[in-house]
């Protein structure tokens, strides 16, 4: 782990192109090979017994660790700026790997309300069989996350930009309340990628993210990361994660390493369009609202200016006629892919109120924020004027 400490003083982009190089290469390879391995042989019996107690940094095995996969943890850590990376098969096994490892029995946590549905799933529905509990707050307010707390409160979990609601929470506000109380900060970064937001640098403990979305950008691999920002904690999580399990392949890192590559010219390209996007939206006689980071009417615009390096490209926005002029639209884009995920060269679009969020009743949904007419979009790469056009028709057939 950050054996590429001579990175950190470079640029992003740089970073994302350089970083998780391996130290010693067999014959000048300029990409990471796969090393399509699950175990790897020890010269001695001695080195072997020194790989096992850690004396000697040499591979055991995949499921511990593997130079494939140690690039792309080294990748997304000196992204993030952090002590060290994990990588998981998916964002759920990185969040609950991480509550596995913080939580146990009695132990409180207190959450943004609006996180990924999964996430709330784990938190409400399962960790409660294993004695944990979960309170949900809107955490853009730092003193209703003050008030959440107990004195059995072991993590604070935040995600920001929120899905679908777009939705900020200041990070440094977070971190001061949850180490006040004795609780560690964890960031759910998925929506902002480490290219522009990087939670570590703002008081957080850890960070969480899917690498399925933005990191590896191509909606083609699921996969998902942990960084710590310390050692400690950095090898708590490593241990329980070795043991649960939940840990990536190779050929998944290898995919998401060359992903990750090209993550500063795809976000800027999208941002770019989701930017013109969402002026666009704001004007157009179909579109009751518009919900983007980088309106100046956001709700939380001086937070997005205090901690983000841009406004991302995710847009939320409702639609005359309710949940049928959100119906209407899926069924009319031509260009833009009705699809859940996000974070692709492709734009997707999606309706939460009658597919992500459905199974919510109707006023937990509201309390929420999750409107009928809430549409979700995930700007891609494409020429902005065919994805304003396509927009323009499928808004246009709403009556
Ligand atoms: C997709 C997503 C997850 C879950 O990631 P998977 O790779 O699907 O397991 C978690 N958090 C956020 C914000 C997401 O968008």
């Amino acid at each position: 782990m950050n054996k590429e400490k001579h990175f950190s003083s470079m640029g992003k982009s740089t970073r994302a192109i350089h970083s998780g190089k391996l130290a010693d290469s067999l014959f000048g390879e300029v990409s990471v090979p796969i090393f399509q391995s699950s175990t790897f042989a020890f010269p001695s019996a001695e080195e072997g017994a020194a790989r096992f107690s850690g004396e000697s940094p040499g591979f055991i095995y995949t499921r511990l660790n593997n130079p494939t996969v140690n690039a792309l943890e080294d990748s997304v850590a000196s992204l993030e700026q952090g002590f060290g990376g994990m990588a998981t098969a998916t964002g759920m096994a990185a969040i609950s790997t991480v509550f596995m490892t913080y939580l146990h029995q009695g132990a409180h946590v207190v959450s943004t309300d609006s996180v990924y549905g999964s996430t709330r799933v784990l938190l409400e529905m399962e960790l409660p069989r294993f004695g944990a509990q979960a309170t949900f707050v809107d955490t853009s307010d730092p003193e209703k996350m003050r008030k959440a707390l107990r004195p059995e409160t072991r993590m604070v979990f935040i995600e920001t930009p929120t899905n679908p609601t777009m939705i900020l929470t200041d990070i440094e506000a977070a971190a001061q309340i949850a180490h006040q109380a004795g609780a560690i900060l964890v960031v759910d970064n998925t929506f902002a990628s480490p290219y522009l937001q990087r939670p570590l640098q703002h008081g957080a403990d850890l960070v969480v993210h899917s690498l399925t979305k933005f990191l590896n950008g191509h909606s083609d691999v699921v996969g998902g990361m942990i960084v710590a920002g310390d050692e400690e904690n950095f090898k708590k999580i490593r241990r329980v994660l070795s043991l649960f399990g939940g840990t990536m392949d190779p050929h998944q890192a290898w995919l998401i390493l060359r992903g990750v590559r090209t993550l500063p010219l795809r976000l800027e390209r999208a941002q770019e369009n989701a930017r013109h996007i969402a002026a666009f939206l704001s004007t157009h006689p179909k579109v009751t609202w518009v919900r983007y980071p980088g309106l100046p009417e956001h709700p939380q615009y001086a937070i997005a200016q205090k901690q983000m390096d841009g406004f991302g490209a995710m847009i939320s926005f409702g639609v005359k006629n309710g949940l049928q002029g959100g119906v209407t639209v899926m069924n009319h884009v031509k260009i833009i892919t009705l699809a859940v995920s996000l974070g692709g060269v492709e734009s997707l679009i999606e309706h939460p109120a009658s597919m992500t969020h459905a199974s919510i009743p109707r006023k937990e949904r509201e309390e929420a924020g999750i409107l009928d007419e809430l549409v979700r979009l995930s700007v891609g790469c494409e020429d902005f004027e065919d994805l304003r056009e396509d927009l323009d028709q499928a808004l246009n057939q709403i009556p």
